[in-house]
């Protein structure tokens, strides 16, 4: 299970208001993308979705609990980021499975999980490896191996193949939807890539200075956007 409501949450830093009420469901199994121009605030509300950070207001309920005071290992999410964040002295085996052993788990099950892992994402032949040896795609794998091997009911991805060139973009982004039917989980994913937003998503979410422009499936959006900012976002290449 991995379904999300959010409800009326708001963010500050200091006098400056990021999130001014956001409101919004994600059904268990939906991939939600959300777009919206640089510094609109989908960064901080993947952050206060996750724990990483606390709202000034509101609530964050999973599967019908509210999880405000939920620490972030305790949420059953896991977030990959644009930037990879490995640990460069750990082998890609033991990057996947550093969240399992501070979590106390077995070495055993730790070596299975990043087992299937590693076959999922095709990384077998690197388990050895350091981060430095791969290439971007590869590290960006090993990001997205150690988000699987904890086994999230939710995966929050943030801008993830914006560091990548354009034809492991692609490749990475096929892999994502693969995973994601695959492993049925929750997904929400930031993206400013108008193309991974209409293949991946079944729901997007136009967000703007804080605030959510429109939520609707791809079709919806671009056929039928309710504002001349959703318009110029969605309906015309960037
Ligand atoms: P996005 O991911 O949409 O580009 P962010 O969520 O990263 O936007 O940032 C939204 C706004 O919040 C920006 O103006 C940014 O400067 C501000 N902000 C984000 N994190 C902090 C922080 N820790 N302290 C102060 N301001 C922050
Ligand atoms: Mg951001």
């Amino acid at each position: 299970m991995g379904s999300l409501k959010i409800e009326n949450i708001r963010k500050s830093f200091g006098h400056v208001d990021v999130l001014k009420g956001i409101d919004l469901e994600v059904k268990d199994g939906e991939f939600v993308i959300f777009v919206g121009p640089s510094g609109c605030g989908k960064s901080t509300l993947l952050r206060v979705i996750a724990g990483l950070e606390d709202a000034t207001s509101g609530d964050i309920l999973i599967d019908g609990k509210k999880v405000n005071n939920t620490p972030p290992a305790k949420r059953g999410i896991a977030m990959v980021f644009q930037t990879y964040a490995l640990y460069p002295h750990l082998s890609v085996r033991d990057n996947m499975g550093l969240g399992l052993k501070q979590a106390g788990k077995p070495a055993d099950e730790i070596k299975e999980r990043t087992g299937i892992a590693s076959s999922m994402l095709s990384l077998d032949e690197y388990l050895e490896r350091r981060p430095a040896e791969l290439s971007g795609g590869q590290r960006q794998r090993v990001a997205i191996g150690r988000a699987i091997v904890r086994e999230p009911q939710l995966f929050l991805f943030d801008e993830p193949l914006s560091n990548l060139d354009a034809a492991l973009r692609v490749n990475t982004r096929l892999e994502i939807a693969r995973l994601h039917r695959q492993l049925k989980a929750t997904m929400i994913y930031v993206t400013h890539d108008q193309v991974e937003a209409m293949t991946l998503a079944d729901k997007i979410v136009v967000l703007n200075k804080g605030k959510i422009e429109q939520v609707g499936s791809p079709m919806e959006l671009y056929n039928a956007p309710q504002t001349i900012f959703v318009a110029g976002f969605i309906g015309s290449p960037q």
